[in-house]
């Protein structure tokens, strides 16, 4: 995987039962979809966009996707806190599953170029401070730039993108 550098031990073999367990340990109701939407989000290198995730299922032995159940399980596992959703400055939503229960949240890195969007380690970015009785549910910092992958390729093949 080309760019794979950024998380190199990040991406893995889940399994079925891996994923499953993972959502019956937050006691919800397991259907084939939600541990097949799980289970690709785990595995995946880096945050997938609703067709790139489609396009997965599909070749996967789940088969035949149908799009609102997908989209409605994308939000079912954001809600349930297993997955978080990303908007990068392209206005295409993209989802990563946490890989662990302490996840938190963290910044993301958008490539201008490739378009792909990774999750970043989680660093110590100071919240803003809020007028009073303000209250914060969620920060979100995308990092736009040229991945690595896009900056070695820049300089003979940047009139392709
Ligand atoms: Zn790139
Ligand atoms: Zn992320």
């Amino acid at each position: 995987m080309a760019h794979s550098s950024l998380h190199p031990t990040l991406t893995a073999e889940v399994s079925d039962a891996e994923a499953a367990q993972r959502l019956r340990a937050i006691g919800q109701r397991i259907t084939r979809l939600r541990v097949a939407v799980f289970k690709t989000l785990l595995a995946a290198e880096q945050p997938l966009s609703h067709p790139e995730l489609q396009q997965r299922l599909e070749a996967s032995e789940t088969g035949a996707v149908d799009r609102v159940s997908l989209y409605r399980n994308l939000e079912w596992l954001v809600q349930t806190g297993l997955a978080h959703r990303i908007t990068a400055d392209d206005r295409i939503w993209r989802f990563s599953a946490h890989r662990d229960e302490t996840a938190t949240q963290h910044p993301h890195f958008h490539c201008v170029a490739c378009r792909q969007v990774f999750c970043l380690p989680e660093s110590s970015v100071p919240t803003p401070p809020l007028p009073a009785d303000y209250s914060m549910i969620e920060m979100e910092l995308v990092v736009n730039g040229v991945c690595a992958q896009c900056g070695k390729e820049a300089p003979k093949k940047a009139s392709q993108h």
